[in-house]
């Protein structure tokens, strides 16, 4: 098992020091040639504009957009922003789930927030109970789901914050600011499905 993490910009040294934690192989994901040989890919936090325009200019939107058509790959915050059909803006995106997002949802950095929430396949995939402390720092809200696009957890005022299709995976939050292992080890189990 090698997990990929797009390394262009925003925080994938933390997703890196996760998956090590787990015993995973990984690699820095710059060039499309680095795409070679994962079983899935992860695209961090950041600012997603920076992450669609480094990939434009590295010859990676193709290539990634073929490499989520076989593989898991799981976007968080920026990612989850870059992995959707729609960010209602003018920015490069990977279009591959159906699901459109609102940036900065929440306001500014000072209203960052943390919260507990229930995420169904998490307990399977890790067989726990403890509900899933999520950091979100100037997040994004999933608007909307449609097509193949699941809907796998809210805020407790229904706003979704976790979208799932096949194996692509988008969360509002930053699983890799936390000490919980839960939703790497979940990604995992996505990525050594065989197939869609
Ligand atoms: N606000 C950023 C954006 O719109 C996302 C922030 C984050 O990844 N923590 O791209």
């Amino acid at each position: 098992m090698k997990i990929g993490v797009l390394a262009l910009q925003g925080d994938f040294a933390e997703h890196i020091t996760m998956l090590k934690r787990l015993g995973v192989e990984t690699a820095e994901v710059r060039l499309p040639a680095h795409l070679e040989s994962l079983d899935g890919l992860i695209i961090p936090g950041g600012e997603s504009t920076t992450i669609g325009k480094l990939s434009v200019d590295f010859g990676l939107l193709e290539p990634l957009r073929k490499f989520g058509k076989k593989h898991a790959i799981w976007g968080t915050c920026a990612g989850a922003i870059f992995l959707s059909k729609d960010a209602r803006r003018d920015q490069p995106l990977l279009g591959l789930m159906d699901i459109t997002v609102a940036r900065n949802a929440f306001g500014r950095q000072v209203d960052s927030f943390e919260a507990d929430l229930v995420i169904g396949p998490l307990k399977q995939a890790t067989n726990t109970t403890a509900p899933y402390h999520a950091i979100f720092i100037r997040a994004p809200i999933i608007e909307s789901v449609s097509g193949k696009a699941k809907i796998i957890s809210t805020l407790p005022d229904g706003r979704i914050v976790t979208a799932m299709q096949g194996k692509l995976l988008a969360t509002s939050f930053h699983p890799e600011l936390t000490d919980d292992l839960r939703f790497h080890e979940y990604f995992l189990s996505l990525a050594k499905l065989r197939n869609k």
